[in-house]
């Protein structure tokens, strides 16, 4: 820690380091092994979101999807629903310390909270929960929720709207209770917002789904493996994000649990694939840790440091691309030269 050094001395700092490398690159291929924070590459990031986590309603279920995530060692976002006819959900007995029993094993479980109490309150963009309702309404919707949530199994900074629709109002309540996450889905981001990839708005970052493991809601009848693969590998190809939404219930016999655990392992299957939950998606992406370029991703795991600034700077991809065709990869300043965009330790 050097405390006479600014924060702009810093950045002045790292920024005439990476210019320095830049310009000796060519050269010097081997700068590379300047001591720096393990910046790894990827093709493509993947997360899985359950929704409908509640309750009374198909335990062995939500015990098989997540022996699923668990056996294969892949994190998983599980949104719960706070509220199940009208009564918190820590009020059904053993439903929440079943939780925590998850938890322990499956430690790269994260919490999200689903919505207020599943119901469709309004007809914004087709179905909400909370989209056109009364800003007040909204953020009593959201405290409350957000405190049984907490009692349940602990705080979370993640929100999986019901219906995958939300609006401003939502937004604002999920900031004032803590919240720096969003998934809604990319249709109904792209209408709303006109972005269809992970982008902040309304001082959260917001993770739409891509893709949905359902192909009938009347029967819970699952997509075809082989459409599933495709829609995966596009993502892959593309160097994308790819974020499946799964519905616990809907693996209701052993057949579709072995469905769910041969798509996990054919995503595994493919190199360069980070796995990661939205929230820590999330952090990283805002924190200056995880860059997008032109075929994948740049990731530092936390604790490693923002990338460099420059690198960060809207035309991240160009020079992200040029310092990895000159072996740098990023590691042009070390972590502590860089003044941290946000805190990784919240
Ligand atoms: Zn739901």
């Amino acid at each position: 820690m050097t405390g006479e050094t600014t924060g702009s001395q810093r950045f002045l700092a790292a920024t005439f380091a990476v210019l320095l490398l830049s310009t000796a690159a060519t050269a010097t291929v081997s700068a590379s092994t300047t001591a720096g924070p393990a910046t790894l590459e990827y093709r493509s990031i993947v997360i899985f979101r359950t929704d409908d986590v509640q309750p009374w309603y198909r335990a062995d279920a939500l015990d098989a999807v997540n022996g699923v995530f668990a056996a294969e060692d892949v994190p998983v976002t599980h949104a719960v629903i706070p509220t199940i006819d009208g009564k918190p959900v820590t009020a059904s007995g053993d439903f929440c310390s079943r939780l925590r029993a998850m938890q322990a094993e499956n430690s790269n479980i994260e919490w999200a909270l689903h919505g207020y109490d599943h119901g469709a309150k309004t007809a914004f963009y087709g179905r909400s929960e909370f989209g056109g309702l009364p800003a007040d309404r909204q953020r009593e919707m959201v405290a409350e929720g957000h405190r049984t949530l907490t009692d349940c199994v602990g705080p979370t900074k993640t929100f999986v709207p019901q219906f995958n629709t939300h609006d401003h109002n939502t937004t604002r309540a999920l900031r004032e209770s803590g919240y720096t996450v969003v998934s809604a889905n990319r249709w109904f981001d792209r209408t709303y917002y006109g972005e269809g990839e992970p982008f902040v708005a309304d001082g959260v970052v917001h993770v739409p789904s891509s893709e949905p493991f359902v192909a009938n809601w009347t029967t819970n009848r699952l997509r075809d493996p082989a459409a599933l693969h495709a829609s995966f590998e596009s993502a892959y190809d593309d160097g994308e994000l790819y974020v499946q939404m799964l519905h616990y219930p809907t693996f209701s016999d052993e057949r579709k649990v072995e469905q769910l655990r041969s798509f996990v392992q054919f995503v595994k299957a493919h190199d360069g694939v980070k796995f990661t939950t939205l929230g820590e998606f999330a952090q990283a992406y805002r924190s200056g840790r995880l860059l997008k370029t032109s075929d994948g991703w740049l990731y530092r795991e936390q604790g490693h440091g923002a990338f460099p600034r420059p690198l960060v700077a809207s035309e991240s991809s160009w020079w992200v691309r040029d310092l990895r065709a000159n072996g740098l990869r990023g590691e042009a300043a070390d972590a502590d030269e860089l003044e941290p965009t946000e805190s990784d330790d919240e």
